[in-house]
């Protein structure tokens, strides 16, 4: 998710931009401005309140800036990102939006301010006022807002700066030099984001083949748990040997382990695109742990995946493996099998539910032959990539 907050006095050219940046970016647009206009319009109580305040060029208090923005947010999960356009205006504004980011498990990226002298500002208003019909776009209550702004608003950038999160730019430059500023910032941050899959599916449906198949593709890490923990092993680490008594004596590697691990491979991993998660999570403590690692990186899943097989191919696929060279420890009897397949059915698929709610999980047929599928999956990463860009 690529979230964008354009800042400034009236005037500096937050609407104009923000046209082009939604259009490029396919970006989910937020004024509150313009949500407040559309509640007037309604003759809302929320509109009637504001009425009065947007006429004489104030702010419209915090709690009703909330009350129509945190539908907006959290009903709109699934956006590219969002593009804020007049919001956050206030310092409690700005609490407000990280706490409705975090709901959403994202983060404002960028605040982009556009500087602009008041002189600027006014001359520009009072041109937009001839057409835009706007009763607040009149020198009285321009000079009102503009008082509003360096006294409320002027101050949030100081929150953004403390952050590190703030770009000023020149907001006095010809509209397209100001544009491509922005949108050279945008795909700064772009660049930034990691493409991050999960591929789930029973065991048998392909996930281990397809998913390093399509890591080297598209320039991505693939993360499988199984083989990490077995390069720790076969490279003699204390975690290692602590792995091998763990197998030893038949218990579960536990979470903590798994994920010091897959933490390093996080860390480690630069200039790598994003990351491909195979047999993670397998449990629901397992799927907050790496949303939590994630955010902390600043990322967050871009697609998941269910690689969908009829489970009585999964059983002969199974089987047929279990006669070959490629026999795992864990398919070497039917009952193993049948036993791996009931772990993943209880334990995995309510990971899926969970994920279902707030993402889209996009189920691919694992049916056929290998490249079949894989360019099944490669259309849903495609997909994902371009959406992504
Ligand atoms: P705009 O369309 O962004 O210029 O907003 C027009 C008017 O709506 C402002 O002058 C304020 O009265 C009100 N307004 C818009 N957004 C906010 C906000 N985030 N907080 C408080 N008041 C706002």
């Amino acid at each position: 998710m690529l979230n964008i907050a354009l800042f400034g006095p009236p005037g500096a050219g937050k609407g104009t931009q923000s046209d082009f940046l939604v259009k490029k970016y396919n970006l989910f647009y937020i004024s509150t401005g313009d949500l407040l206009r559309k509640e007037m319009a309604g003759r809302t109580k929320l509109g009637l309140e504001a009425q009065g305040i947007i006429a004489a060029g104030g702010l419209v208090p915090d709690e009703v800036i909330v009350q129509i923005i945190e539908n907006t947010i959290t009903g709109n999960p699934g956006s590219n990102g969002f593009l804020f356009d007049g919001f956050p205006r206030t310092y409690i504004q700005a609490y407000i939006l990280e706490g409705l980011m975090l709901k959403l498990h994202t983060s404002l990226n960028r605040l982009i301010s556009l500087d602009v002298s008041e002189d600027v500002s006014v001359r520009r208003l009072l041109a937009r006022g001839v057409t835009s019909g706007r009763s607040d776009d009149n020198e009285t209550v321009i000079r009102n807002r503009l008082r509003e702004y360096a006294e409320k608003t002027r101050p949030v950038l100081q929150f953004y700066r403390d952050r590190g999160l703030c770009v000023e730019i020149d907001g006095a430059a010809p509209v397209e030099v100001v544009r491509d500023r922005i949108d050279a910032i945008v795909q700064e941050e772009l660049g930034k984001q990691l493409f991050n899959v999960v591929l789930f599916g029973h065991p048998g449906s392909g996930r281990g083949s397809q998913g390093r198949a399509l890591a080297a593709r598209y320039g991505l890490e693939y993360v499988a748990t199984g083989p990490m923990l077995g390069e720790e092993i076969a490279r003699g680490t204390a975690t290692g040997r602590r792995i091998v008594s763990l197998y030893e004596s038949g218990q579960l590697v536990p979470d903590e382990i798994v994920v010091q691990l897959i933490e390093r491979k996080l860390a480690d991993a630069k200039g790598v695109k994003g990351f491909i998660f195979k047999g993670y999570p397998r449990t629901l403590v397992q799927s907050y742990i790496l949303d939590a690692l994630l955010k902390k990186h600043g990322s967050s899943l871009a697609r998941i995946i269910v690689l969908d097989v009829p489970t009585l191919e999964l059983i002969a696929r199974l089987d047929a493996r279990s006669q070959t060279d490629r026999c795992m420890p864990y398919d070497t009897s039917t009952a193993k099998i049948v036993k791996r397949l009931q772990e993943h059915e209880t334990k995995t698929v309510p990971v899926i539910q969970k994920y279902s709610q707030r993402h889209e999980v996009i189920t691919v047929d694992g049916t056929g032959t290998f490249d079949e599928v894989f360019a099944r999956l490669s259309a849903v990463i495609e997909d994902g990539l371009r959406a992504s860009r």
